[in-house]
């Protein structure tokens, strides 16, 4: 069948996962055209992430997507870990010191239906059964065939079509990496299981290990579980739902001790084998990854969903400013620049978890059972977990777009998060820093500035940005991105916030 440009657009999304639909989304808050296409028939019903960690709520939430999942989501973030059959340690996932919000226990299938809910809300949606199949290059975008026989010519391609992402191949990027452990079993059952359902478990034992973490489904039913347990396959073995179930019901007893335990069935079972593997370039040219797409890791930890959502953002202003004619393509650089880092934190940090979790060899074991559990009681440990699973640490003050400085002076420091605050609007009227982010720039400036400063600004960034003022220093001028990242702050009558803008536009970098 030969193929017909039907359309062209200014950015082609490929992949409707968390990933994909958070990139649409940003952009079009942004004001850019967006097509989103996925190979599956329609949205997932099944759910492999269940913790949605602290930044991930805070850029749903910017995003306008984070609807009713607050009310959805299973109290309790904390894990009771068993030794011997006997309850050791219970880490507790609390609230992040000064952060307004925390993790949700909440599955992603409902995370995908509010990001599909605000899709729609902001005029976009997903073409299902389009499966990307090729893509080819010319200096105005990307041809990209689909599996229907249509050819859409875009002007960006971004890949967030998951681990064996058919974007990363076509635009020959390399996914290098390695396994991590052998296979693991996942299945989520409704049980007769009468325990507190206010947090996860799991149960260290010679065998391997054993997790059930409580879920809630739509219809709100008290009874599902999500189980996982290692286990040693063959290369040629393969299971079926019921050889699955069996299993369970066979390692539940051996593993945790536990022989009250019916389960009744499943609603979805998986066998995996964790891999860590991290994209060479998160950039070819028009074409970009986000996601999966990009890296993989252990799910241990949680953040893997997280990572992409965040790539999401980091990657939608900028391209929507390259898209809008009001930066260099350069700038998009920054993305890999600030993003890649970051994930190969995650990958190295999920790896060394899993192994320790894992535990093989006397020796890890010993670490394990006998110093990691014990230290894990205590709350500044906690603390500290808490911190580093929400992602709300994260600083590109690193990055190209921080300039010199940014190692120096008070904090936040250009490329740190800036916490959320309460400002006012030029009207008085009150409001706070993060509800007026997401499609918006936002300088916060003292209550007697000048206009020059909000005049480079908009002059450079167009109509999306928010002036506000708030209760901080009055001799200085903040820039916050739309990502909740500081720009830049300096005194308002200098010259620099000009030049920052002008070298972080045009040439990615802060000089
Ligand atoms: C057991 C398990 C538990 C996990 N738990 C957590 C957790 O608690 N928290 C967390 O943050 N992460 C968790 N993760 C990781 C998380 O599920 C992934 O990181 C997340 O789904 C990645 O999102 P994505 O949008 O990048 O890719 P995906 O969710 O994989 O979405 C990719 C989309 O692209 C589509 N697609 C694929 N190929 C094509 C093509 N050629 N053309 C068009 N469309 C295509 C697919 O149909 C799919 O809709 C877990 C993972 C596993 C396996």
């Amino acid at each position: 069948m030969g193929v017909v440009i039907v359309d062209s657009t200014a950015v082609l999304v490929v992949g409707a996962g968390p990933a994909g639909l958070a990139v649409a989304c940003g952009l079009l808050q942004h004001g850019v055209s967006v097509r989103v296409v996925d190979e599956a028939h329609g949205p997932a019903t099944t759910s492999r992430a269940n913790i949605l960690h602290a930044r991930g709520v805070e850029v749903l939430n910017r995003l306008g997507a984070l609807g009713d999942l607050r009310d959805r989501a299973v109290s309790g973030t904390k894990m009771t870990i068993h030794l011997g059959g006997r309850p050791v340690a219970t880490v507790r996932f609390g609230k992040v010191e000064g952060a307004q919000l925390s993790a949700l226990l909440v599955s992603q299938a409902e995370i995908e239906a509010q990001l599909g809910r605000r899709l729609a809300e902001l005029g976009g949606g997903v073409e299902w059964n389009a499966a990307l199949v090729g893509a080819t290059r010319d200096d105005a975008g990307v041809t990209a065939s689909l599996g229907t026989g249509e050819a859409v010519h875009a002007g960006w391609m971004v890949g967030c079509d998951g681990a064996h992402s058919t974007t990363r191949k076509e635009a020959d990027i390399g996914f290098p990496g390695a396994p991590v452990t052998d296979q693991w079993l996942l299945a989520d059952v409704h049980a007769d299981w009468d325990v507190d359902r206010t947090g996860s478990m799991g149960w260290y034992h010679r065998d391997g290990l054993f997790f059930a973490m409580p879920m809630r489904e739509a219809a709100g039913s008290e009874n599902l579980w999500r189980l996982m347990c290692d286990i040693s396959l063959s290369e040629d073995e393969r299971l079926d739902d019921q050889e699955i179930l069996d299993r369970f019901r066979r390692l539940l007893p051996e593993r945790t001790g536990l022989t009250d335990v019916r389960i009744l069935d499943t609603s979805w079972t998986s066998v995996f084998r964790i891999h860590r593997r991290l994209a060479d370039q998160y950039r070819s040219g028009r074409i970009l990854l986000a996601g999966d797409a990009a890296h993989i890791h252990s799910p241990f930890g949680g953040q893997g969903m997280n990572t992409g959502i965040g790539d999401a953002e980091n990657l939608a202003w900028k391209l929507a400013l390259v898209v809008r004619g009001r930066a260099h393509d350069l700038l998009l650089d920054t993305y890999e620049a600030e993003r890649r880092p970051l994930a190969e934190d995650v990958l190295r940090n999920t790896t060394a978890n899993t192994r320790l979790m894992v535990s093989e060899g006397r020796l890890m074991r010993f670490l394990r059972d006998r110093v990691m559990t014990p230290l894990s009681n205590l709350p500044a440990v906690q603390r500290w977990a808490t911190n580093s699973a929400s992602q709300l640490w994260v600083s590109y003050r690193r990055g190209p777009l921080a300039g010199p400085g940014s190692r120096m002076g008070r904090r936040p420091r250009p490329g740190d998060r800036v916490p959320d605050v309460a400002c006012r609007r030029s009207d008085g009227s009150a409001t706070r820093l993060h509800a007026e982010l997401g499609g918006h720039w936002v300088l916060l400036v003292p209550d007697a500035a000048d206009e020059a400063p909000v005049t480079s600004v908009r002059k450079r960034l167009g109509e999306y940005v928010t002036v506000l003022h708030f209760e901080g220093r009055q001799d200085e001028v903040r820039l916050v991105r739309p990502d909740a990242h500081l720009a830049w702050r300096g005194r308002p009558d200098s010259g620099r916030l000009d030049r920052w803008l002008d070298d972080a536009l045009q040439q990615g970098r802060a000089l």
